[in-house]
Parts: structure tokens; C-alpha cells; sequence
């Protein structure tokens, strides 16, 4: 891997490169790329960027200023394995070459932008992440992306989604049963190759691979592990992780799919983010508090928890993410957090008395989230309950899906719906533009688009289960 911009050219000659994939991450959390012959790549790609037209892409810039420039990032270098044509790729902020500033609608630079506040506040140096994202493989899916957008076909070569599929030679009789996919051996698992196909071939896209498995989910649930990084690199590693597992099932005739609720009834998916402050090569969250936890790791808590309907705005930012959220699947409900306790919104898991394992599991991600924004808007809620000391209150360590409906009411639950998480964070958002890591406008393009695109189309259109309630009515 290389760390520098001579490194990277040195490679390019090196590995007989041809072509360099240049990607960036729009507002929504998805790469977008352009591919550049070596001869236009120099030094200067990693200073000044190389020029593209920023007017279509999704959120940003009106057609009259569009000129932006992509700037790679050296560290992020790796030859691109579903390329025929030997092709590097990096990984890029985005600038303005007018004022030769970070554009301000960069998730990647909105979070650099992130650390340079937490380094000002002299809480801490560096932030710690590790996002667990899941994903389900189909083996074909068909949905209707005519006016109506209301019907869906998932098969599945497990589970008991596919009733009605008969494969060539049969259907052999192992299959998964309801919520019990986490996780019995092969014949049951017949996703073993595909996911170490891509845990390995996320290996040699730079991502610290740890291990895979299946999960619960029973139409074909799966997760793969990669170790904690820096903020920036945590979220770089998610997209890379997102595109190694969709691009690896596409080479299988499999499509996979990071939907949070993909079938009703099964389990969701997640993109549990697991997080940490540090300072001068110290960990911060470790103490002699509840769980191990230092008073400045409990404020953050408290911070979280106190703007987590906010933040879910961008770390549960679809119509989607809140079909997961409800009780019975592992998902978060409530925002609480406890020990070991997988229904709290915040776990904090055991760090088996090492205080640099000492981190907080925020578990209502999901992957649907851009990965910058996401853990941009969870440090500065957490920044927010450190410099205000507030209070988490008690913790929670009785399984939330088991109380009262009396004892439940005192907890307050994570927001029904996206467009509950809007109002949310167009009422509470001085904890990101105070700090000026978003702007007022940001956040206003931000909910206009979620609203104008998703929230308002999608109440247009019948659903199939209004079908179910009504049709004969
Ligand atoms: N799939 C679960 C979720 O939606 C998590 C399952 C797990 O990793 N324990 O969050
Ligand atoms: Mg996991
Ligand atoms: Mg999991
Ligand atoms: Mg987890």
C-alpha cells in the first residue's frame, strides 16, 4: 500500500497501470468515479485534484458552477479487481478550484472538517470506528420501477422466501430456518465461497479483513468483518466493502443488497458503528465509571443519545431504515444504552478490562447511511454531551423487548419514520452547524432532497399491503 504521491506514481509504473479510477462519495453514499489515462495523472492530482463536472451529481452544485476538482488520497491506492484493464483506484476529497477549498458539501471533507473540531475543543487527536455493515445475497430480485414502484419478487437459494423456486436439481431439502441463520455449517450456509470471495478480495483493496459469516437473517444474511480504524478511513473501508460485496455477487449472477429491511418478518441489516475518542496515543472512554467507562465516555453517551433522533437522520437515512427499527429483530427501539444488552440503542461491549478496547457500539446504523455522515453527526452529538455534560441517565440492563408497556413509555424511542428524523434534525441541529462542520443550508438541501425524493413520492404510491387491507373492501 502506498502512503505518498510519489509512492502511488511509483506504483502506477511499477504495476504497468494503465488507467486510474478516480472515486468520490455523493451526498447519499454512493461512490461515483471517472477514469483517467496515466498521463494525466501527476503530483498535482493530489494537491490542486483533476477537474470534473460537479453539476450532475445528486445535492451539489447548480449547473452555473460546476467546475470542482477531485483530489486523491494517496493511502487509498489499490489495483481495482473487477477492472479488465489494469486500473488503480483512489479514493478522493473534493475542492473547489475557484477558492481552492474543500467543498462544503464533500461528506469526505465534512468530516475531516469534524476532526479539526474535535482536535480545537482539546478533547481529543483521533476518533476510532468500526462499522459492522450486513448485507442479504438474492439470486434474483425484481421490483417494478414503473409510475407505481409497488411490487417486489425476492428468490432466494435460502431460506423460506423462495417457496415457490425449483432450481435446477431440485430443491435439496437444507434449508434455513426462520431466524436461524446465524449459523449452522454448510449444506445449510451455501454462501461460504461467495463470502470468502469477497472478504479476500476485500483483503487486497487495503481493508484489514477479520473474518465472515452468516447471519441470522434466514433469505441469505450475511456480515463481514474488518477491523476499527480512523474515522475517515472507517468510512473509506465501508464503501470499499459495499462495492467488493455487490460487484463479487454480480460475478456470481448474485445480486446483494444493503437494504435495512429487505424481507418482512426477517431480520434486518445493520451497520452497527463502533466508536472511541483518543488523545496523544490515549484512550479516553476507559474509567472507573458504569461498565468500565470514563465519565467523558458517559457524556458522550449522553450527548448521543439526547440528539440520536437527529442523527438518525444520517445514519438512518432512508424510508427503509425505520422497517428495521422495530421490536423482535435485534434492532434497536429505544434509546438506552447498557452492557452488553444487544436491545439498547448504545451497547458497551465487554473490553475484558483493556482500556483501549473501551468503545461505545451505537447499533441503530444501517447501512443505507453515508458512512462520513454518519459518524460525522454521531462524534458531534457525542462532542456536544462532553462539552455540556450531559448526563445519560441510568442504564438500562433488563432486555427492553420485555418490559411493561408502563416501564417501556419512560424510554424514549428512536423516531418511527425518516420523516420524523427530518423534523428531528431541522429542530435540533446547533450541535453541526455551530461548530461549523454543516451549514444551515447543508442541512436545509439536506431534508428538502430526502423530502422532495423520498418522503413525499413514496406517499403517492399504493403499497401492495394496502392491496391486502383494501382491495376487496
Ligand atoms: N441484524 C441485526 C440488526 O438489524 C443485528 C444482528 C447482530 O449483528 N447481532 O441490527
Ligand atoms: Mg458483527
Ligand atoms: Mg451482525
Ligand atoms: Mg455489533
Amino acid at each position: 500500500m502506498a502512503e505518498t504521491a510519489q509512492e502511488v506514481l511509483k506504483m502506477i509504473q511499477d504495476e504497468n497501470i494503465e488507467l486510474i479510477d478516480l472515486k468520490f462519495v455523493d451526498l447519499f453514499g454512493i461512490w461515483q468515479h471517472c477514469t483517467f489515462h496515466r498521463s494525466l495523472i501527476d503530483e498535482e492530482a493530489f494537491t490542486e485534484g483533476v477537474a470534473f463536472d460537479g453539476s450532475s451529481i445528486r445535492g451539489w452544485k447548480a449547473i452555473n458552477a460546476s467546475d470542482m476538482s477531485m483530489v486523491a488520497d494517496p493511502t487509498t491506492a489499490w489495483i481495482d479487481p473487477f477492472m479488465e484493464v489494469p486500473t488503480l483506484s483512489m479514493i478522493c476529497s473534493i475542492k473547489e478550484p475557484r477558492t481552492g477549498e474543500w467543498y462544503d458539501r464533500d461528506p469526505r471533507s465534512v468530516a475531516a472538517k469534524a476532526l479539526e473540531y474535535l482536535k480545537s475543543t482539546g478533547i481529543g487527536d483521533t476518533v476510532y470506528c468500526g462499522p459492522e455493515p450486513e448485507f442479504f445475497i438474492f439470486d434474483d430480485i425484481r421490483y417494478d420501477q414503473n409510475e407505481h414502484e409497488g411490487y417486489y419478487h425476492i428468490d432466494s437459494s435460502e431460506g423460506l422466501w423462495n417457496s415457490g423456486r425449483v432450481e435446477a436439481g431440485g430443491n435439496l431439502g437444507f434449508k434455513t430456518g426462520y431466524k436461524r441463520g446465524y449459523f449452522p455449517v454448510a449444506p445449510s450456509d451455501t454462501l461460504q465461497d461467495i463470502r470468502s470471495e469477497m472478504l479476500l478480495t476485500m483483503g487486497k483493496c487495503g481493508v484489514p479483513i477479520e473474518k465472515h459469516h452468516h447471519e441470522v437473517g434466514t433469505a441469505g444474511q450475511c456480515e463481514l468483518g474488518m477491523r476499527f480504524a480512523s474515522l475517515i478511513q472507517a468510512a473509506d473501508y465501508a464503501l470499499t466493502y459495499k462495492y467488493v460485496v455487490k460487484n463479487v455477487a454480480r460475478k456470481h449472477g448474485k445480486s446483494a443488497t444493503f437494504m435495512p429491511k429487505p424481507v418482512f418478518n426477517d431480520n434486518g441489516t445493520g451497520m452497527h458503528t463502533h466508536m472511541s475518542i483518543w488523545k496523544n496515543g490515549e484512550p479516553l472512554f476507559y474509567g472507573d465509571k458504569y461498565a468500565d467507562l470514563s465519565q467523558l465516555a458517559l457524556n458522550f453517551i449522553g450527548g448521543l443519545l439526547h440528539h440520536a433522533p437527529a442523527v438518525l437522520a444520517f445514519t438512518n437515512p432512508s424510508l427503509n431504515s425505520y422497517k428495521r427499527l422495530v421490536p423482535g429483530f435485534e434492532a434497536p427501539v429505544n434509546l438506552a444504552y447498557s452492557q452488553g444488552n444487544r436491545s439498547a440503542s448504545i451497547r458497551i461491549p465487554l473490553s475484558g478490562g483493556n482500556p483501549k478496547a473501551k468503545r461505545i457500539e451505537f447499533r441503530c446504523p444501517d447501512a443505507t447511511a453515508n458512512p462520513y455522515l454518519a459518524f460525522t453527526a454521531m462524534l458531534c452529538a457525542g462532542i456536544d454531551g462532553i462539552k455540556n455534560e450531559i448526563d445519560p441517565g441510568e442504564s438500562l440492563d433488563v432486555d427492553i423487548y420485555e418490559l411493561s408497556p408502563e416501564e417501556l413509555s419512560k424510554i424514549p424511542s428512536t423516531p418511527g419514520s425518516l420523516e420524523g428524523a427530518l423534523a428531528a434534525l431541522e429542530k435540533d441541529h446547533a450541535f453541526l452547524t455551530e461548530p461549523g462542520i454543516l451549514s444551515e443550508d447543508f442541512i436545509d438541501n439536506y431534508i428538502t432532497y430526502k423530502l422532495d425524493n423520498e418522503v413525499n413520492p413514496m406517499r403517492l404510491r399504493p403499497h401492495p399491503y394496502e392491496f391486502a387491507l383494501y382491495y376487496d373492501a
